[in-house]
């Protein structure tokens, strides 16, 4: 395989869980992203302007067109550099002072606790439910009760871009439990055009990674109704400078270049496109997984619940290990993954996390497939790839 090929895998291989010894027909991911193109337009404007971070006029245009296209103007945003910063500076600007606990799905990307930990938390792993795999709010409330006073901020995710209901996160905030949602897949993500997380008080992120529908490289988006709390993370993703550049809060620096806010200028000309694909990709699989018998076989399609989806999962039959799916079909050159595999409590960076009960985390762990997906995936493609699922499912 070449080696451009190649070099796009590595990009996207965000948990590899087995070495792949040989090259894939048909690749788990193909990151698309605007074409140098695209880009010249909005490069000439930095030139000309000079200026190449600090919210420079891209950043702000960026940020000013994100908010109006997608929240209707509602709220307040920032750019930062990644999702992974965005969460670290959502979490220290929202957890309760002087508490331990963040909780979270530990059916999620290990940026999440990660970052709690940066903010000087542990994290405390709750489970999903079985049909939207997102965080367990039955099972948040056991969490919230064992942990009594010293749960310090809650953290569900917006598993895979689903558009989850976030009425009951927006009652607990009110209550004075923060709320940090990672929905680092779910730019594009929304019901009936709105884009999911819009109107939410609590602070929402981002990312705009490579490998997320609105990829630029790397970047992210911290949206929240609450413009004071937007202002906050702004300056501290700035070393938390104040208006005579003194750090008044313990920042960092987390601002997006404005080459990255370039690319995402013009990633926003061709989004609309960009999301029918996701859907036309998503409705492609799922004709062909209801036709192909599979689920007599005791196979799952997880239908994504989003209208911008990330993955495709499938769930392998109860006892088939999706590991061993997954190293079936690599031998016909088609790449699977098994997000969010290990779960993040199986990871050794969070062997001192709390825990509830996990099961359904554990199943999920052991049996999802997230079959190839990208923009501009080709019928044969999809055909080849059920073919192989019946084949070795
Ligand atoms: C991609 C992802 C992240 C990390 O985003 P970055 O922009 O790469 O830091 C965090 N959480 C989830 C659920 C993700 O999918």
């Amino acid at each position: 395989m070449a080696p451009a090929a190649r070099t796009r895998r590595d990009a996207a291989d965000e948990t590899p869980t087995h070495a792949i010894t040989h090259a894939m027909r048909i690749p788990f991911l193909r990151p698309s992203l605007p074409r140098t193109e695209e880009l010249a337009p909005y490069l000439r404007r930095v030139d000309a302007a000079g200026i190449y971070s600090n919210y420079g006029p891209l950043a702000r245009e960026l940020e000013t067109e994100l908010l109006r296209r997608r929240f209707g103007g509602q709220g307040a945003v920032t750019t930062v550099a990644n999702a992974t910063l965005g969460l670290m500076l959502a979490i220290s600007a929202v957890k309760r002072p002087g508490r331990r606990w963040a909780i979270l799905p530990s059916f999620t990307f290990a940026a999440g606790p990660l970052a709690a930990m940066w903010c000087g938390l542990k994290p405390y792993f709750v489970d999903v439910t079985p049909g939207a795999w997102t965080l367990d709010e039955a099972a948040l409330d056991a969490a919230l009760a064992e942990l009594g006073d010293d749960a310090a901020v809650v953290m569900p995710g917006a598993t895979f871009g689903t558009a989850m209901d976030l009425s009951g996160y927006e009652r607990r905030r009110a209550a004075g439990l923060p709320v940090v949602v990672d929905a680092a897949p779910a730019m594009g993500a929304g019901n009936d055009g709105m884009q999911f997380g819009r109107g939410f008080a609590g602070a929402v992120v981002y990312s705009l990674h490579a490998t997320k529908p609105f990829g630029i490289g790397e970047g992210g988006l911290v949206y929240s109704a609450d413009g004071e709390l937007i202002a906050r993370i702004r300056r501290d993703a700035n070393f938390g400078f104040n208006a005579e550049r003194m750090a008044e809060t313990p920042g960092l620096n987390a601002k997006l270049s404005e080459y990255g806010a370039a690319v995402g200028l013009a990633m926003l000309e061709s989004f609309a496109q960009r999301r029918a694909e996701r859907r036309r990709v998503a409705r492609g699989y799922a004709e062909r997984f209801a036709a192909s018998g599979l689920e007599q076989r005791g196979w799952e399609a997880q239908a994504p619940a989003a209208d911008c989806p990330q993955f495709w999962p499938v769930l392998a039959p109860r006892g088939r290990s999706n590991r061993a799916v997954i190293a079936a079909l690599a031998q016909d050159g088609i790449e699977c993954r098994s997000y969010f595999a290990p779960a993040c409590h199986q990871q050794p960076a969070f062997a001192a996390a709390g825990r509830g009960p996990l099961p359904v985390t554990e199943e999920l762990a052991a049996r999802a497939v997230s079959l190839p997906f990208w923009e501009a995936m080709t019928e044969e493609e999809m055909d080849a790839v059920l073919e192989a699922l019946i084949r070795w499912g």
